[in-house]
């Protein structure tokens, strides 16, 4: 399997590469994958092809696999197993830069510029997948996180280029430290072997699964390799013997076929060891073939010709044509008993069963011929309908529904998969906020949830979640549920919840409750020695005819309370410091993402309709020309830098340099040394050689940031460095 098909292509590329791409030192290793995609894609596409091979080639320059030969084989390599599923050309421009965002200056506003918003899609679904680590949570729920990959797929092609992925890493893994190889060995055979299979790519399916073995037991894996090639050599004689009888009976009723015979995958003679317990040599008793035939009708026929040939085993038949299998696959199977008792295994199908089994889902992408390249709209409709089949198939067959609902929210997701604090994978509809996460966690939880962390950082109550994001409530005793929530949570578990709640306040309560609310805000000021005059003011504004109404408002969440604190504390006196920014206080707010401020940086909170509370760096220059002392658009905020001590903040930073080799590695280093993390890079060019690079990174405050632009400045070739703004 694998290289050798497109070596052995004798195809020569008739279009010429441009001197780009040809004098590219790399051309030599993208070269037959060239002459491979020209059989079956137009000029055009091949030209596409080539620029992304040699943006590829330049991003990855200087860069080495841990072989140490040049990274730019391995997106070669996954691009050439795409080509080997026929796929189109917007996922082999796909599998060459899969890896560039992640590890190179190339953006992912580059990739669409250069190659449209569909490899772009593709790309930044493929480095989302990528950041998935597997190894840190329960490994119990290996079930959904197959899922969960699935759900964060929204085109097929992404899985695809990342088996492809895997597979190249599983075939170079020798050359990493043993326990990596082992850890990269069991993520395989539990994660993404089985996903192959769900979606019916047996080639990719028993290539992972032997790589995986072999990596995971090398010893298990030699002593069976020998036992099989052992084992092999004394039963040729008798598998000929019974390929004979086959091909002679079929010649006989004038049936064109093609027998082949079939040898046994060590993986899955480990399997049956293992799960049934079975002996190595009775599984390797079994003389096992596939008969490939034109047509359903003689796969039938065939059949009974078989039948007739050799004694079935009772309860020994399959009719997986009728009744495909889950993941589509058809066949039929049936179990015999040959000459001298020995036990036969025959596979009955037609040819494009048979590629359909080796290609699954990928073999809907495929070219049929050159000139008829379908639009990747239709190849997804192909996939799509294919799905289709199968769950038609299965349901005129009468098998479970669960099954369909589960085939549904595999490739079409209506859910999302997020992570617990203690790595538990939580399964919630599509669209689903914190809040509905907190309700499904425990009623408790969402009564009283006040904040969310998603991936460790602030993240607003009312803003859907996403697949892959490991989310942490942050909860108080004595908060309540707000009317806020009920516009933007969709399980009905919270609405419902939340309502009932709402609902069961009574008048009164809803009045404590907006006082003790109220009172909180106001700090030292007492509700009840509140100049009349100033209340009367504030209740005009609000357009409420009483404290109480004003109050109720507060409670049900209506109002923000702290507006209403600002308002009637004295502001001339200017005694209201303003509302904390804890980070994880029961206020709702977001960091502006033009300024990004962090803790240190003097800060104002402007209220954003649509948005609530966006704090912004005073100086912020989207809020210059608004006026800071009008307080139905600002509040005075302040850190609470007791909360915020041990939190992370996202702030920006621009850095000018002359280009040079590993000058971007230099500086990812020094962020990391300085305990920050690197959230988002983008470049730019300036001139020649001066490139501009944006980083987004976390830190902890001023002093922080500080000490990283410090140490950034003594890498040579900087030029300048600066806080973003
Ligand atoms: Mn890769």
């Amino acid at each position: 399997m694998g290289d050798e098909k497109i070596i052995n292509t004798n195809n020569v590329c008739t279009t010429p590469p441009n001197d780009e791409t040809y004098k590219s030192p790399n051309f030599f290793y993208y070269s037959p994958l060239r002459d491979f995609i020209c059989s079956y894609l137009s000029d055009a596409k091949v030209l596409d092809i080539d620029r992304a091979f040699v943006l590829a080639d330049r991003a990855h320059d200087g860069q080495k696999r841990a072989s140490g030969e040049p990274y730019i084989i391995h997106p070669v390599a996954v691009a050439t197993i795409i080509a080997q599923m026929h796929l189109d050309a917007e996922s082999i421009i796909a599998a060459l830069l899969h890896d560039v965002v992640e590890d190179t200056f190339i953006t992912i506003e580059d990739i669409k510029q250069n190659f449209g918003p569909t490899v772009e899609d593709i790309v930044s679904g493929v480095t989302k997948l990528d950041k998935l680590k597997f190894h840190n949570y329960l490994e119990a729920q290996t079930e959904n996180f197959r899922k969960m990959i699935l759900a964060m797929t929204k085109d097929i092609r992404v899985v695809l280029i990342k088996l492809a992925d895997r597979t190249h890493n599983m075939r170079t893994l020798g050359s990493l430290r043993p326990d990596k190889r082992r850890r990269i060995a069991k993520e395989t055979l539990e994660i993404y072997a089985p996903i192959a299979n769900r979606l019916g790519i047996s080639d990719i399916k028993i290539e992972l699964e032997e790589l995986g073995l072999a990596a995971l037991y090398p010893m298990r894996y030699r002593v069976l390799k020998a036992a099989v090639n052992k084992a092999r050599n004394n039963r040729k004689e008798i598998v000929n013997n019974i390929k004979e009888a086959i091909e002679q009976r079929l010649k006989e009723v004038h049936i064109e076929a093609r027998v082949l015979g079939r040898e046994k995958r060590i993986y899955s003679i480990y399997q049956k060891m293992v799960k049934k317990e079975l002996q190595f040599r009775e599984i390797m008793d079994m003389y096992a073939f596939r008969v490939i035939l034109a047509d359903v009708d003689t796969c039938y026929r065939v059949l009974g010709q078989m039948h007739n040939l050799f004694k079935p085993r009772p309860d020994g038949f399959k009719d997986y044509i009728a009744i495909p299998k889950m993941n589509g696959y058809q066949s039929l199977h049936t179990s015999l008993v040959g000459p001298h008792g020995a036990p036969i295994e025959i596979q009955i199908r037609t040819e494009f069963m048979d590629q359909m089994a080796a290609r699954g889902v990928a073999a809907h992408w495929s070219y049929k011929e050159k000139g008829s390249e379908p639009t990747s709209t239709a190849a997804q409709k192909n996939a799509q309908r294919w799905i289709k089949n199968i769950i038609d198939l299965q349901q005129s067959a009468g098998s479970s529904i669960e099954f369909i609902e589960d085939v549904k929210t595999d490739l079409f997701p209506d859910s999302i998969f997020v992570f617990t604090p203690d790595g538990k994978i939580c399964n919630l509809p599509a669209g689903s906020t914190p809040v509905d996460f907190a309700y499904t966690l425990h009623t408790d939880i969402g009564q009283h949830c006040v904040g969310a962390m998603v991936n460790h950082r602030m993240y607003p109550l009312s803003r859907p979640l996403e697949s892959g994001q490991s989310v942490e409530i942050i909860t108080s005793s004595n908060a309540e549920p707000s009317a806020f929530w009920l516009s933007s949570v969709v399980t009905s578990k919270a609405r419902s919840k939340i309502r009932q709640y709402l609902k069961g306040l009574k008048t009164q309560e809803c009045v404590l409750i907006g006082k003790r609310l109220l009172q909180n805000s106001l700090k030292g000021l007492r509700i009840d020695k509140i100049p009349q005059e100033r209340l009367n003011a504030v209740l005009k504004e609000f357009k409420k005819p009483d404290l109480d109404s004003l109050l109720i408002d507060i409670a049900i969440g209506n109002i923000l309370t702290v507006i209403v604190a600002k308002k009637l504390s004295n502001d001339e006196e200017n005694n209201l410091e303003g509302a904390p920014i804890t980070g994880t206080s029961g206020l709702p707010y977001t960091f502006a993402q033009c300024c990004l401020p962090i803790p240190g940086d003097d800060i104002i909170g402007h209220i954003t309709p649509g948005k609530g509370l966006v704090i912004h760096n005073t100086h912020c220059n989207n809020i210059a020309d608004e006026h800071i002392d009008d307080a139905t658009k600002f509040l005075p905020v302040y850190w609470d830098y007791s909360n915020t001590a041990n939190m992370d903040f996202e702030t920006g930073i621009r850095i000018e340099l002359k280009n040079r080799q590993g000058i971007l590695s230099e500086i990812s280093n020094a962020v990391d040394v300085t305990g920050s993390k690197i959230e988002g890079i983008n470049s730019d060019i300036k001139d020649d050689n001066t490139y501009i690079i944006n980083l987004t990174i976390t830190v902890r405050d001023r002093i922080h940031l500080a000490s990283i632009i410090k140490r950034i400045k003594t890498i040579p070739n900087i030029l300048k460095i600066s806080r973003r703004k």
